[in-house]
């Protein structure tokens, strides 16, 4: 679960009296749920996902994640709390010099887990986002959008309880923008919570959902609106 109760962030460095970035922010994200972040450039989309990877840590308020109370966590147990969060971003962000596959097994090599498991769990995951073939590929022989299945193969290969994907779609062909949500709702069938910030409208209505819009660092909207996604495909 995902919690923000009467959320303040106050960046002291910006400008005369600093920035409130945040103001008095309550959202729940129940587990298993699938929510759209959106908002304009400066609404605090960003200092949003920072507090939720513990990046920062509100000035005022709690934040809770995955059990994990962020307000309060010991500096030793931020990468613990991390293993539960997995994270896509705009720019990929894959290991050049590693094969799709290795970049996959990678992380979790780093969080111990046997080759054994290493060995089914890779194929698994590159199966899911059909990529199996380019397994033994560098990511600069991949498209944009392959790119970024990899990246979502990695963030689910430890099977976290919250993915976080920050404007997954910026940066690939809008035409298989449609693909990555599609997977994303995939892993979400899974069970996994996913929170998903973007600007594409587009998306968004096409899509539908719970819809989270940020505006001048407060919650302007948190409602569910249908999509258009199957809805000329008849009962
Ligand atoms: P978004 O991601 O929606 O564009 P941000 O969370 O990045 O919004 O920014 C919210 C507000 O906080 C903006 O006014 C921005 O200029 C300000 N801000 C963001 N990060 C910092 C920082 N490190 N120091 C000072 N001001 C910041």
């Amino acid at each position: 679960m995902v919690e923000l109760k009467n959320v303040d962030v106050h960046y002291k460095d910006g400008g005369k009296n600093g920035v409130d970035a945040l103001h008095n922010v309550n959202i729940r994200i129940n587990d298993g749920e699938f929510v759209f972040i959106v908002g304009n450039s400066g609404a605090g989309k960003s200092t949003l996902l920072k507090l939720l990877t513990r990046e920062i840590v509100p000035t005022s308020g709690r934040v809770f994640v995955n059990g994990y109370n962020l307000s309060k966590m010991k500096r030793k147990k931020i990468p613990y709390f991390r293993r539960s969060v997995g994270m896509i971003f705009q720019d990929f962000r894959l290991i050049p010099d590693l094969t799709v596959y290795e970049n996959v097994a990678f992380v979790l090599r780093v969080i111990d887990k046997s080759n054994k498991y290493i060995r089914q769990r890779v194929p698994y995951v590159l199966n899911l986002v059909k990529l199996n073939d380019k397994a033994k590929f560098k990511p600069t022989q991949l498209s944009g959008g392959e790119q970024q299945r990899v990246a979502i193969a990695r963030a689910f290969a430890s099977d976290p309880g919250l993915i976080i994907a920050d404007e997954p779609t910026g940066n690939i062909d809008p035409a298989l923008s449609y693909d990555i949500v599609e997977l994303l709702k995939d892993i979400n069938k899974c069970g996994t919570t996913i929170i998903m910030v973007t600007h594409e409208h587009d998306l968004v209505q096409y899509f539908g959902g719970r819809i989270i819009n940020l505006s001048n660092g407060s919650v302007a909207f948190d409602d569910y609106i249908g999509g258009e996604e199957g809805e000329d495909e008849g009962e």
